[in-house]
């Protein structure tokens, strides 16, 4: 690990180091920084392709470790789900993005691992943490990933409903990463798609991607659902995905994810974009 401005992240790779044994120790870490309350969230804006205005935010977690500094959630939230622990992480991450979004007024998106979604308390677990904080129901997103859906359709059906018969809406997030199907689609009770930000990069650059996107914002239409474009960064992939049809983009260029203290503030500037 390097030393670290304040922007600049060190990272941390325990595949780089002697496996097993840092896999260990990584995992006893973080049990004890769920335990301690070092996991934290940041927040992301999501705004109307239309007018720019924020819509949502999304929960983004991190890990500020004492001796590696800043780690990524794509190197601790794998760690999480072999080890169980993901369902802890997950509660405080839920818990700590709906108290810290109550008074914002925009919606809050926030990721769910396999692991999660499948575990019989989901549905409780979500119940508890809205009646806890006082946040509402219609105002919490949670995003989940196709792939592990397609394993048990069925069941993936049942989740989902309880869930939306509580209020809450679902982001199918990643969109256009892995489908073997999209029947599934219109089966699976959505209520608005993401797609992966590897289209959004090309979408410039490659007529493929391009059209791409606009295939997926097709078939948003086809089902009634609003699609979102992440990881958009410049100008130009902004109009771009708005003149595919995108109701929603997210990305640099609207704004990093940032700490509740700091979305606070960016929030109540006169906006930008
Ligand atoms: P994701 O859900 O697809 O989140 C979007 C990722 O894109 C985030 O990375 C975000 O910081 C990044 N991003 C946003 N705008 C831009 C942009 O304009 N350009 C680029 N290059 N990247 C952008 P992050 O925060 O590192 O999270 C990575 C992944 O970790 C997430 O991907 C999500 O799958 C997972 N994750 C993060 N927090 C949680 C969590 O609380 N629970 C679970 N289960 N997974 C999480
Ligand atoms: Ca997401
Ligand atoms: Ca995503
Ligand atoms: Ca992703």
């Amino acid at each position: 690990a390097k030393a670290a401005g304040k922007n600049c992240w060190r990272v941390y790779d325990p595949s780089l180091d002697t496996g097993r044994d840092t896999r260990k120790r990584m995992e006893r870490d973080l049990r004890a920084a769920i335990q301690r309350d070092e996991i934290g969230v940041v927040f992301q804006p999501i705004v109307s392709a239309r007018d720019h205005q924020i819509v949502c935010v999304e929960a983004l977690a991190r890990w500020s470790h004492a001796e590696h500094g800043m780690i990524a959630p794509d190197i601790f939230i794998p760690i999480a789900e072999q080890s169980g622990l993901i369902i802890a992480l997950g509660r405080s991450v839920l818990a700590t993005s709906c108290s810290e979004a109550l008074h914002w007024g925009v919606d809050v998106a926030v990721n769910l691992s396999p692991a999660q979604f499948w575990d019989r308390g989901l549905a409780r677990t979500v119940r508890d943490v809205l009646d806890e904080t006082g946040f509402p129901a219609h105002r919490l997103e949670l995003e989940i990933t196709e792939s592990y859906l397609l394993r048990r359709p069925e069941a993936a059906r049942e989740i989902l409903e309880q869930l939306r018969a509580m209020g809450v809406r679902i982001a199918l997030d990643d969109f256009g990463t892995g489908f073997a199907s999209i029947g599934y689609l219109r089966r699976l009770s959505f209520d608005s798609i993401k797609i992966d930000k590897s289209f959004i990069a090309q979408a410039a650059l490659r007529q493929k991607a391009a059209d791409m996107a606009r295939a997926i914002v097709a078939i948003g239409d086809a089902l009634d659902l609003p699609v979102t474009a992440e990881g958009v960064e410049t100008a130009e992939q902004a109009m771009i995905m708005r003149r595919a049809g995108c109701a929603r983009l997210q990305g640099w260029l609207f704004g990093r994810p940032m700490p509740g203290a700091e979305m606070t503030a960016w929030l109540a500037e006169p906006h930008r974009a």
